[in-house]
């Protein structure tokens, strides 16, 4: 099988932000599947305006079903207790075949705290991640791959050095870490529920189903 990127999130409500950068990752890495994986309880973001989780990956599904590179798993909603992604990752390792590529697929703000998630140095020695640059760091590209190179050896391990082309960070026993350009799309789930909170209008930021789903539902009020 080729590559399959596991992309999770609270997706609180996903949006097009969440959809166009994974169809960029899918097509630059020419992966075959990209798996959206809600978590349930998500460890790091207050509960505040969180919908269900059912909601969430309901809302999901409906974005994503026409697309057949695109997969809804709700694996961390069927699992008791915190969503943790070394868990998620261990399990989609277990499924898939010996020689298939696994990527997990995260935007900078979030891999800027991987030191804060469960087990994060292990992470690093089972799978390959892709870093997605979102538009609030909006830095020259050197002040960007400085940052991650410091957090990189501050935080996660030493050893990670920055490749020639600099496409990616490498380390001589860990996995690679990629940086990946995506079209700049400065929409956030927390833009979304400001929005609806406000009683404005979210259509063009999220999918219309997405849109629909939230005002049949009264979400986010
Ligand atoms: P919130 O505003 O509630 O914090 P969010 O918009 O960051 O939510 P999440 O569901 O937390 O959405 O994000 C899931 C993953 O998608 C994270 O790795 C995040 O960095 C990435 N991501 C979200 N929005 C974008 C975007 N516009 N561009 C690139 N990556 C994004």
């Amino acid at each position: 099988m080729n590559g399959i990127g596991l992309f999770g999130g609270t997706f609180n409500p996903i949006h097009l932000g969440h959809l166009r950068t994974a169809q960029e990752v899918k097509e630059g890495f020419g992966l075959e599947r990209v798996y959206f994986i809600p978590s349930a309880i998500p460890p790091h973001k207050g509960i505040a305006d969180l919908a269900k989780a059912q909601n969430r990956y309901q809302m999901l599904a409906e974005a994503i079903y026409d697309n057949p590179g695109f997969v809804a798993s709700d694996v961390e909603l069927k699992r008791e207790g915190r969503s943790y992604t070394i868990d998620t990752v261990s399990h989609f390792i277990s499924i898939f075949e010996k020689d298939t590529p696994c990527y997990l697929i995260v935007g900078s703000d979030a891999f800027l705290e991987i030191n804060t998630w469960k087990s994060y140095r292990d992470l690093f020695d089972m799978i390959p991640l892709i870093v997605m640059k979102r538009p609030a760091q909006t830095s020259r590209d050197e002040d960007f791959l400085n940052t991650l190179a410091r957090y990189i050896s501050e935080s996660v391990t030493r050893g990670y050095e920055l490749a020639e082309d600099k496409s990616c960070f490498l380390h001589a026993g860990k996995q690679a870490i990629y940086l990946f350009d995506v079209t700049p799309i400065d929409i956030s789930s927390t833009k979304i529920r400001n929005l609806i909170r406000q009683g404005a209008s979210v259509k063009y930021l999220v999918p219309d189903s997405v849109d629909k789903y939230i005002q049949t539902k009264g979400l986010y009020r």
